[in-house]
């Protein structure tokens, strides 16, 4: 009997390999990126899988995208991205995050190169998790000391700046990280516009306060609404 060629991957892995690659493909057709920038990962039992360095998205295959550990070992002959190291400090600090987007989206980088971050000129600042989203200090691309400023960046947030770079955002899964990283370059969009008429009114932290805790509940039906939590808005009364 011939031999079996072995497997390039564990075929159990096969779905989110497509998944990671369909939402790499998105960065450009959602104005988050153009050319190869950016990079695009998701979270399995011992480490991660992530988009490699330098390979034009369309030439994607579910082969080329790499594992990585929690160790940062990654085996195979090609290499991840030159980011991997963000990705891998982003899950060791963040327990619930299951997916990271990194890209250098226009508006978000524009403000990142005035070392910005976006305050709570607007209620989704929430999107991220807290009041505000902060830049990270400049680092150069590829290094640890740049992943030390996204970690100082990010705080108790999801998503962040980076200093004259571009953004980082994650999430429980690649849908909810793609639409973190879209939120942010929305929200960097309408900061930018806002300021051409100089600071805009920014939230107090009641207001905020008050945001985020409507944000539990956003969303939910109310018989899924835990016990003393308030719908996130006013209900119209139901009457069939
Ligand atoms: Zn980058």
């Amino acid at each position: 009997m011939p031999a079996q060629p072995r497997p390039i991957f564990p075929k159990d892995t096969l779905a989110l390999r497509w998944e990671i690659i369909e939402t790499a493909r998105a960065l450009p057709k959602r104005g988050l990126t153009k050319g190869t920038s950016g990079n695009v990962s998701a979270r399995t039992k011992d480490g991660f899988l992530i988009t490699p360095s330098g390979t034009p998205y369309e030439e994607l295959t579910e082969a080329k995208i790499v594992a990585v550990d929690l160790n940062g070992c990654y085996r195979g002959d090609i290499l991840p991205s030159s980011e991997w190291r963000m990705h891998l400090d982003f899950y060791l600090a963040k327990p619930s995050c299951g997916a990271v987007v990194h890209c250098h989206s226009p508006r978000a980088t524009a403000l990142s190169c005035h070392r910005k971050g976006i305050p709570a000129f607007h209620y989704m600042v929430a999107l991220a998790g807290g009041d505000r989203i902060d830049c990270a200090r400049y680092e150069s691309f590829g290094t640890r000391a740049l992943s030390e400023a996204m970690i100082e960046a990010l705080g108790d947030r999801n998503a962040c700046l980076l200093g004259n770079h571009g953004q980082i955002a994650g999430g429980p899964t690649l849908k909810k990280a793609l639409s973190v990283a879209e939120g942010v370059e929305d929200l960097a969009d309408q900061y930018l516009s806002s300021l051409a008429l100089g600071e805009p009114v920014l939230l107090n932290e009641a207001e905020m306060a008050d945001i985020l805790q409507k944000f539990k509940s956003y969303g939910k039906q109310p018989g899924e609404l835990e016990g003393g939590q308030d719908a996130a808005f006013e209900l119209p009364k139901k009457v069939g």
